[in-house]
């Protein structure tokens, strides 16, 4: 395979946004990220960086559970870098997918985008509405982009304008373009368990948060997508359907979403799946039963 060759295969694939870079260690102390590429493949050579658009989904009120349009990419983007791996092993060479590296430095120091006041890097024509993947290769591919160093800027585009801020429902956004994970919807719709005295602030999310992104003039053009729409009573009878095709088995963990669901049925009202929660609260999971008996009083106290 040839660098050219893995350029129009990453594109065929749905990467958006191909990047060849020189590895080079970075020093970031954060939990569960690699600082250095070196340290997953000895004699890496190539990192490649794949950007995978999508289009941001605006919440409708439905009565159902919602999953922001962010998941279903971001298990696309990693089937296609996985796939792409193959390809490049298939060709001769070592590579390595799905590398958690620290992203945000890594597109900031390539020059490929800028940093949000959201605290989400955004790129040209891509917003910030994209996934990111990463592949490390020890194919000698000639670098697409070099390291300039690390860049602080803000995206221009942020300089008179606080509507991501204005427009955060938690106000999780601060100035210094931090995002406070406590109260940040999406990082906390990710949690297990929610924090108690946070459920009704999920509404019907049960995975993700695109308030912020929906309000950003950058992602204008990428309005048009659509949330999945996810029944509470097929979770609460413990049914996933093609959720684990659709975001993946990691976020698509049964007992997690069945406890979700159970709180997401109190947050919409829904007293017509009060004989799924009692069944949920007879489960011998105690999460589980306790989800369920919490949703029960709740609904009962709102009627
Ligand atoms: S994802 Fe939602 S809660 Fe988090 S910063 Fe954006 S708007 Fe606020
Ligand atoms: S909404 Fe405005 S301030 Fe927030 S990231 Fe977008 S351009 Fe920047």
């Amino acid at each position: 395979m040839t660098r050219d060759e893995l350029l129009e295969r990453s594109r065929e694939l749905g990467f958006a946004k191909v990047c060849l870079t020189e590895p080079r260690a970075l020093d970031i102390p954060k939990e569960g990220l690699i600082g250095d590429p070196a340290s997953v493949l000895p004699d890496v050579r190539t990192l490649i960086f794949l950007l995978m658009p999508y289009r941001i989904g605006l919440t409708k009120e439905t009565g159902e559970g919602v999953i922001s349009s962010y998941y279903p990419a971001s298990h696309s983007a990693y089937l296609a870098a996985k796939r792409l791996a193959g390809e490049i092993k298939e060709a001769g060479f070592d590579a390595v997918s799905n590398v958690q590296l620290p992203l945000k430095p890594w597109l900031l120091g390539l020059g490929l985008g800028k940093m949000g006041r959201n605290s989400l890097v955004i790129v040209k024509g891509l917003g910030s509405a994209f996934h990111v993947q990463c592949i490390l290769t020890n194919a000698p591919w000639e670098p697409t982009h070099y390291w300039s160093g690390r860049q602080k800027g803000l995206y221009e585009g942020c300089e008179h304008c606080m509507r991501c801020v204005s427009a955060c429902p938690a106000g999780a956004i601060r100035e210094s373009c931090m995002i406070d994970q406590e109260v940040c919807i999406r990082a906390v719709s990710e949690k297990d368990p929610v924090p108690e005295g946070f459920e009704k602030k999920l509404g019907a999310r049960l995975l993700g948060c695109d308030v912020c992104q929906s309000a950003c003039p950058a992602n204008a053009a990428l309005l048009n997508g659509s949330a999945l729409s996810v029944s509470l009573k097929e979770l609460l009878c413990g049914q996933l359907g093609t959720l684990p095709d659709v975001i993946g088995t990691n976020y698509a963990r049964k007992r997690r979403l069945r406890k979700k669901a159970a709180l997401l049925a109190a947050n919409l009202h829904r007293t017509d799946l009060t004989q799924e929660l009692e069944n949920m609260a007879q489960s011998p999971d105690p999460g589980e039963a306790g989800a369920a008996l919490r949703a029960l009083k709740r609904l009962k106290e709102e009627t």
